[in-house]
């Protein structure tokens, strides 16, 4: 359709349109959702020396379960949100659900299970960030320790002042900071090195080529050499095969997180196989 608009010939694809409906829907529900706690959390293990037993850590993975939009996914809602004050609402609700389910469930998980959170760039760059948080630690009696924050590659900017700052408090109270979705922004290692990083994770792209060519086979085997050269645990996300694991276990990649080991899933259902473990 072409449409006369301010003296200028704008096309418009229906594709569009229909991205951009999609997208003032989700804006126009997500407050309700918000409000009356349609979301939820899953948990996905990440397992070591490739063995399902051997669970050191959990990610926080959130979930909207609407009951007019139906299911819908957070790699589709959150950089929505993410463009509105509304992510800050929603990533204070994650940490606070966590900080709940650690202090609920404390003695019924492994012994030193770290749980890793997601935090959107927004949120990273917070006035207000480090005050709430010791608050709701305080709150749930749980520690800074037991926790690792989760921020993607592409977030970090080393010219923001708020966010840097963030980043050295929380690391000083002794929150773990894991890079997300590592190989798929434009970080230096400058910037790396100069980062209270504990954790490097390898995008699921580069888990995903590996065996398809010696090129994506290299790739992995650098990248994994540079996080440990930078003294970072490695951990490879989306494993779905047995030959992944062959593979990262070989390069001695510390952890493995995917549907070849486990799905996310509620903290009920994790609770009940760590009984039987
Ligand atoms: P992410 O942090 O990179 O999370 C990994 C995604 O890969 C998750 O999708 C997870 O369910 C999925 N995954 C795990 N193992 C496999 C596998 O073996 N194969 C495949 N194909 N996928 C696997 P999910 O849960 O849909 O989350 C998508 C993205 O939404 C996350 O990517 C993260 O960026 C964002 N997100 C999720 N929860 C939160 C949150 O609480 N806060 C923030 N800020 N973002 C969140
Ligand atoms: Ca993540
Ligand atoms: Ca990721
Ligand atoms: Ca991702």
């Amino acid at each position: 359709a072409k449409t006369h608009a301010r003296g200028n010939y704008r096309y418009y694809s229906p594709r569009l349109t229909k991205e951009n409906e999609r997208r003032q829907q989700i804006l126009s529900t997500l407050p309700a959702a918000i409000r009356n706690n349609y979301f939820r959390l899953v948990y996905q293990p990440r397992v070591s020396g490739g063995h399902p037993s051997h669970v050191h850590s959990m990610e926080a993975l959130l979930r909207w379960q609407d009951p007019v939009m139906g299911i819908v996914s957070p790699g589709e809602f959150i950089p929505i949100a993410e463009q509105t004050a509304l992510i800050s609402d929603i990533g204070y609700w994650v940490l606070e659900e966590v900080f709940a389910m650690m202090a609920h469930s404390q003695h019924q998980l492994p012994d030193n299970l770290s749980i890793s959170i997601n935090l959107s760039p927004k949120q990273l760059e917070d006035l207000h960030l480090v005050a709430t948080i010791t608050g709701l630690l305080g709150q749930y009696g749980v520690r800074a320790s037991q926790f690792e924050l989760e921020i993607t590659e592409y977030s970090i900017s080393s010219e923001s002042e708020a966010m840097m700052d963030n980043m050295r408090a929380l690391s000083n109270m002794g929150f773990k900071f894991a890079l997300d979705d590592f190989g798929t922004g434009y970080s230096n290692l400058g910037i790396l090195q100069s980062l209270p990083l504990n954790v490097l994770k390898v995008d699921i792209t580069f888990i995903r080529a590996i065996g398809t060519s010696i090129k994506s086979d290299e790739l992995v085997r650098a990248i994994l050499k540079m996080g440990h050269t930078l003294g970072l645990r490695v951990v490879a996300e989306g494993v779905e095969s047995a030959e992944q694991v062959v593979f990262l276990s070989a390069l001695d990649c510390e952890e493995l997180q995917g549907y070849y080991f486990f799905k996310p899933k509620p903290i009920e259902e994790l609770l009940e196989r760590f009984k039987r473990a």
